[in-house]
């Protein structure tokens, strides 16, 4: 018995920062005949997928994915309520936007002991101030929490620095990675993170529906003693059915898994390096297109992931985001608000399969929005 599915799809460019543009071939991959994720042939593909992702970011041999049927904020409460030696003492959270106060909300929500230093949302953290405050509260801290890529203006943190700043102190170290695994190069073998998380929908450009956890496999072992306050959450008890049963806990996105093996077999296709490139390249371009148009961004160039890029919106009377959005999205291209406190600004971010043809597409358009509303100039004095 067969059975005929299939239509032709329109491509459309996300600019949004995730569930990012992914290709026909792991749209494809969806389409699958049913199966029961019981099934060994089905175990195979959590190996093989479970696998490669470490591969992604060079965690062989000492490093285990656990995949969570969760989008990207599940895996990071299964992190923090899981590997967080609450016992012993608090999880340092590094707050320098939306995500990192996120964080800090999980916490509070589920009871895990947490302190936060927060900073400017449009700068790096000051590891010196992380420093002080790790020296003086020594031994009452056991990991360290903080994002990598904030997604909030597109700010990268130091994630070397801030790791060994943790291994310094003993602490476990907890890094989203959400919106940075496999967009920019991380090396696990040289950068020693106990927890790395991502999401399906980001820079590996697959399907939306499956949380990543790269973790260290003594960090994760020595979790289990932890008292963790889940259940479906538990890291331990997630790794431990992943590689002894070859099965998730529960039942997980079987479509969705498969689509992820067809985008991570696209990233080593494509290559780590060409993949990173690719994106600088395509940052590159929208940086210098949007502010030959008068763009001003949020954020100072140098440190930009270049992953995302928040713009500070037009002062203008004719301006108005949600026109702008709706003109771009009759277009086939999406575009997204902001999120600084201080300043109105929309993102545009350049991750998922996007060409560079992509991005001169969405310049030209930006440049007729702007003449045809008669929006100029953008920023008047
Ligand atoms: C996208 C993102 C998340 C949240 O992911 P969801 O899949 O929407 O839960 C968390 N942290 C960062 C840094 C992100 O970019």
């Amino acid at each position: 018995m067969t059975e005929r599915i299939g239509k032709e799809l329109s491509r459309k460019i996300l600019l949004n920062p995730g569930p990012a543009t992914t290709s026909a071939a792991v749209k494809r991959a969806q389409l699958v005949e049913d199966i029961c994720p019981r099934e060994a042939e089905f175990g195979e593909l959590i190996a093989r997928v479970r696998e490669k992702c470490t591969t992604v970011v060079h965690g062989h041999p000492g490093y285990e994915t656990v995949l969570l049927g969760a989008s990207g904020t599940g895996a990071v409460e299964a992190c923090l309520t899981s590997c967080v030696n609450r016992e012993r003492g608090a999880v340092l959270i590094i707050e320098n936007g939306a995500y990192g106060e996120r964080m800090k909300a999980i916490c509070q929500s589920s009871g895990v002991p947490c302190e936060s230093i927060a900073f400017d949302w449009e700068a790096p953290v000051d590891l010196k101030i992380i420093a002080s405050h790790l020296a003086e509260r020594s031994g009452r801290i056991t990991a360290l929490a903080f994002v990598h890529h904030e997604t909030t203006v597109g700010i990268l943190n130091p994630l070397d620095e801030l790791t060994a700043l943790g291994k310094q102190y003993g602490l476990e170290v907890i890094v989203d990675a959400m919106s940075s695994y496999a967009g920019i190069k991380i090396d696990l073998s040289a950068t020693p993170v106990d927890y790395l998380i991502s999401s399906s929908n980001k820079c590996i450009q697959g399907m939306a529906g499956l949380g990543i956890v790269v973790a260290n496999r003594e960090a994760l072992e020595r979790s289990r003693k932890y008292r963790s306050g889940n259940y479906y959450f538990n890291l331990y008890e997630n790794y431990r059915s992943q590689k002894m049963e070859r099965q998730f806990l529960f039942t997980p996105p079987v479509q969705v898994l498969y689509a992820l093996e067809a985008a991570l077999d696209e990233f080593f296709t494509e290559t780590g390096e060409a993949r990173f490139e690719r994106y600088a390249s395509l940052y590159r371009i929208l940086l210098e297109g949007m502010t030959r148009l008068g763009f001003k961004t949020l954020v100072e160039p140098e440190h930009h992931a270049m992953l995302l890029t928040a713009f500070i919106e037009p002062d203008h009377p004719r301006y108005d985001f949600d026109a702008m959005h709706n003109f771009f999205f009759a277009r086939g291209i999406t575009i997204y608000p902001g999120k600084s406190p201080r300043h109105d600004t929309f993102r545009i971010a350049n991750i998922g399969d996007l060409t560079a043809d992509d991005m001169a597409l969405f310049l030209r358009l930006m440049g007729e929005y702007l003449t045809s509303h008669g929006i100029s100039p953008l920023y008047p004095q």
